[in-house]
């Protein structure tokens, strides 16, 4: 079998926890199997490269923080590379750019477009194990770019497709997927199996566990995903087709994001356009929106609310000023106190009621609901972000996930 196996920044998080990822894959490769290994930095480098960025510049240029982010995974390959040589093992690392991944320029947070395997290709079949720095491609001008945080799930989906691999298995520290983030509620339950549609709506609301594109590209793709543990020798969990799931409960997990802000708009002035305007303002700066709330106006001028990732906050806040100075908004308030908790599960298609649980086990602890946004499968409330963990808690006890 040609197997990619990816070791995210725990599992490499120091250099005897490399050398047992090295372990990992040579047995792998005793078994007889073709290995393509696709690595994280070690655990914390990233922000601590991000951390050396910002303190130059509260908004470091993207296209350097990508050159600079880019060499801790680079760190992990080669020095993986190196171990499996002195085992006696045949390996060869590479970087983004020689893996032949191909991106846009949306530096800092970059969409594969294409990959070209013929290097991989070649290494494998002179008898080499392949190790891939994650995270990283280049564009089409050749500058180095990066997927996104968490995006070396990405690129081993990726690999795995362009490669048709039989298995991606990502390796992690923690042995499957569960319930709810088990640091959060350790009564979470590992799950079997999950559907890619549930698990990227986790991975979306916040189970970074692993990062949404990649689960969206495994679907796409159909490639066979298991998660696991590089700590352990148990059966970790698949993310298969909807169809390979016998059961279907209500609700299959919750997920907890602490990553979001609020802003909230008062005083838009409300004319036919005005939101294309903002939000199309918002998206040509690379800011991702999630819920959105109007609140119906008067005198002219109405009220917005939505959420956006922490970490796009300045970004948005350029954009709304610049409506501000132009009078079209009166004035902006930045809320980054909140949490967005949400409740995940297909089966909630066919049945009535499971939003109103939610709202109902949010009252009993006295939390307050800020935002409610719903979809056929999900329902997501944003709280204050000091109810984070009893929120989770109390919803995976109304919908009887620990049984
Ligand atoms: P890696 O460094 O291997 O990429 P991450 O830190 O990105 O690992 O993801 C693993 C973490 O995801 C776990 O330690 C766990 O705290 C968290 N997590 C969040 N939600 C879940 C979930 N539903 N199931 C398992 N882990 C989860
Ligand atoms: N090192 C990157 C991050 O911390 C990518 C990854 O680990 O997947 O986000
Ligand atoms: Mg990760």
């Amino acid at each position: 079998m040609l197997i990619v196996q990816k070791f995210g920044g725990t599992s490499v998080g120091d250099l005897d926890r490399i050398q047992n990822v090295a372990d990992r894959i040579a047995k792998t490769a005793d078994e007889g199997h073709q290995v393509v290994a696709v690595v994280s930095a070690m655990s914390g480098e990233t922000n601590k490269l991000l951390g050396y960025a910002q303190h130059f510049s509260r908004q470091p240029v993207r296209s350097e923080v990508d050159m600079l982010l880019s060499s801790g995974e680079r760190v992990t390959a080669s020095l993986l590379s190196i171990a499996l040589n002195e085992m006696g093992y045949k390996a060869n690392s590479m970087s983004g750019r020689r893996a032949g991944i191909v991106t846009d320029a949306a530096h800092t947070k970059a969409r594969i477009e294409s990959i070209n395997p013929k290097s991989i290709q070649e290494s494998l079949s002179q008898g080499n194990i392949v190790v891939i720095a994650g995270f990283q491609g280049v564009n089409e001008k050749g500058q180095v770019t990066t997927l996104g945080r968490g995006g070396s799930d990405l690129s081993a989906v990726a690999v795995a497709g362009a490669l048709k691999a039989d298995l991606c298995e990502i390796y992690t520290d923690v042995d499957g997927i569960y319930t709810t983030d088990p640091r959060v509620e350790p009564k979470a339950k590992k799950l079997e199996k999950i559907s890619y549609d549930e698990m990227l709506e986790l991975a979306s609301l916040g189970a970074k566990v692993l990062q949404n594109r990649s689960v969206e590209l495994a679907k796409k793709l159909n490639v066979n995903l298991v998660t696991r543990s590089s700590f352990s020798d148990a059966e970790g969990t698949l993310i298969t087709k909807e169809e390979n799931i016998m059961e279907e409960p209500l609700v299959s997990g919750i997920a907890l994001d602490r990553n979001q802000a609020r802003i909230s708009l008062i005083g838009v002035m409300d004319r036919p356009g005005i939101a294309s305007d903002i939000f199309s303002r918002l998206a040509e700066n690379n800011v991702n929106i999630d819920m959105i709330i109007q609140t119906s106006g008067h005198d002219g001028t109405t009220n917005m609310d939505f959420t956006v990732p922490m970490d796009e906050l300045e970004d948005a806040k350029s954009v709304v000023e610049s409506f501000i100075d132009n009078d079209e908004i009166k004035e902006a308030g930045y809320d980054e106190h909140i949490c967005k908790v949400s409740i995940v599960g297909v089966g909630m298609k066919s049945h009535t009621g499971v939003a109103a649980k939610a709202f109902e086990s949010m009252a009993n602890e006295n939390i307050n609901i800020l935002m409610i946004s719903t979809s056929e499968i999900k329902v997501s409330m944003i709280v204050d972000e000091k109810y984070a963990e009893l929120a989770v808690r109390s919803l995976h006890n109304a919908y009887e996930l620990d049984r």
